[in-house]
């Protein structure tokens, strides 16, 4: 029997933007600020998920400069990385330097996501034509005439249809949208996925080392001020197998790997505390459809190596905004409109993927795989502990990326 309590909820807005990630909030913002009426369908009802990465990079930063922001994101609780190390076996490698970025902050500040979405959200509602719906998770797409029209959806107040002129997938690397407008996916591959658990920090624990690498193990360690985050690195399909080796092995693998929890690994009594998240990296052959754009992991699925995806998805943000609130505004958005955003957008993410699946086959991997031994410093990180232009070079390609992007779109009237 169908719930006569269920209604169609139908809604109008220039823009629908599916999912409220990094790439779907900023991107609702800006298209707010510059008059563009926007409503981004967010599937949870809130941003506290742990398994968001928690990297503003510095080219964000400068973005959240531009929006004249950055002053009251400072004052979020945050800690500033200038530089970054890695613990490799018993050897400490100096990785990236921040201190000669062209940008304001030179730094990549470590802020939970939750904090940072829930900071341009509140800002986002200064402008009357921003609406951020929440527990709104879209299923279907409107199609008329072979062109999408908007959204069809869910909530607990029952269904909903969002009539739009523009749709844009930005609803992460398992995109329904993509999926529903039949975009080519291609698939570049990743030998690796990772295991999420926390562990309670301690005052003196070590507080540098983000990478740690032992024989065979890998993983990052994120300071949650109360709690340590943890990723786990494995190769792909191999949980099971972890699991099957039981609880203790596993307790003991993350000893070897970072010694200081060894006084309260214990705390992992059961696998529902370590959960899995499959890593992809892929990209769409096309990014659009008359009607509907993708962006951020929608277009492009990044790996967590490099921590650099966040920061991807918000210069596809900001690269949307600077090509589309013209159209936007004048109601008329071409292909060639959806076009010139693929082509500014999708050169940085295929160079980004190559780094990554280069550092996944030539890195990670073989890490994993013990062929890379961790008794003596490999060539490059004896290189990067040697030459700080190495360190400073790395640091461009974390903390800014390729082809940065800049805010050029105007401001509309604020609420008072
Ligand atoms: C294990 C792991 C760790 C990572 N760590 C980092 C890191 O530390 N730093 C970094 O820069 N990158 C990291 N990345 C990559 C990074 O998470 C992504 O590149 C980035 O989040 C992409 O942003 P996005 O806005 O495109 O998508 P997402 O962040 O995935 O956001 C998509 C949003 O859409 C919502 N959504 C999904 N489906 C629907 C739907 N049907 N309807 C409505 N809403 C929907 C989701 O709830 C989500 O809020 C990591 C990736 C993985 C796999």
């Amino acid at each position: 029997m169908p719930d006569e309590t269920l209604t169609t909820e139908k809604l109008t807005a220039t823009c629908c933007i599916a999912g409220g990630g990094p790439a779907g909030v900023v991107l609702g913002y800006l298209l707010a600020r510059a008059g563009v009426d926007v409503v981004v369908l967010e599937k949870h009802k809130d941003f506290f998920r742990d398994f968001r990465g928690d990297t503003v990079h510095p080219s964000t930063l400068e973005v959240v400069r531009e929006l004249g922001l950055l002053e009251s994101f400072l004052q979020l609780p945050q800690q500033e990385f200038r530089h970054l190390e890695a613990q490799f076996g018993n050897f400490t490698v100096h990785v990236a330097d921040f201190s000669r970025l062209p940008t304001h902050c030179k730094f990549i500040a470590i802020v939970p996501q939750w904090d940072f979405l829930n900071f341009m959200s509140s800002h986002g509602k200064r402008y009357p034509a921003f609406r951020l719906l929440m527990e709104h998770e879209v299923t279907g797409l409107l199609e008329e005439a072979n062109e999408i029209r908007g959204v069809t959806g869910r909530s607990p107040r029952g269904d909903f249809a969002v009539r739009a002129l523009l749709t844009v997938a930005a609803d992460g690397r398992h995109s329904v949208v993509r999926e529903r407008a039949q975009l080519k996916v291609i698939d570049l591959g990743a030998p690796i996925d990772v295991l999420w658990m926390g562990f309670p920090r301690k005052p003196d624990d070590p507080e540098s080392a983000l990478g740690r690498i032992a024989d065979r193990k890998f993983m990052v360690t994120i300071n949650r001020k109360d709690y340590w985050q943890c990723a786990f690195v494995i190769s792909k399909g191999d949980f099971d197998e972890i699991k099957s080796r039981g609880l203790p092995a596993f307790r003991q693998t993350i000893v070897d790997v970072a010694p200081f929890l060894g006084d309260r690994v214990q705390e992992l009594t059961d696998w529902d505390q370590v959960k899995l998240l499959s890593v992809a990296v892929d990209h769409l052959e096309k990014w659009h459809r008359p009607g509907v754009l993708c962006i951020g992991d929608a277009a492009h699925a990044m790996s967590p190596v490099g921590g650099v995806g966040i920061n991807l998805a918000v210069q596809d943000a900001v690269a949307t905004a600077n090509i589309l609130v013209r159209p936007l505004l004048a109601r008329r958005v071409s292909a060639a409109d959806l076009e010139r955003v693929q082509r500014r957008r999708e050169f940085p993410a295929k160079v980004t993927q190559r780094l990554q699946i280069f550092a996944h086959e030539h890195v990670v991997f073989p890490i994993l795989q013990g062929q890379i031994k961790t008794d003596r410093l490999p060539l490059f990180p004896r290189l990067l502990n040697r030459y700080v232009w190495l360190r400073r070079l790395v640091a461009r390609g974390i903390g800014t990326g390729v082809r940065p992007e800049h805010v050029h779109t105007p401001e509309a009237q604020a609420r008072k």
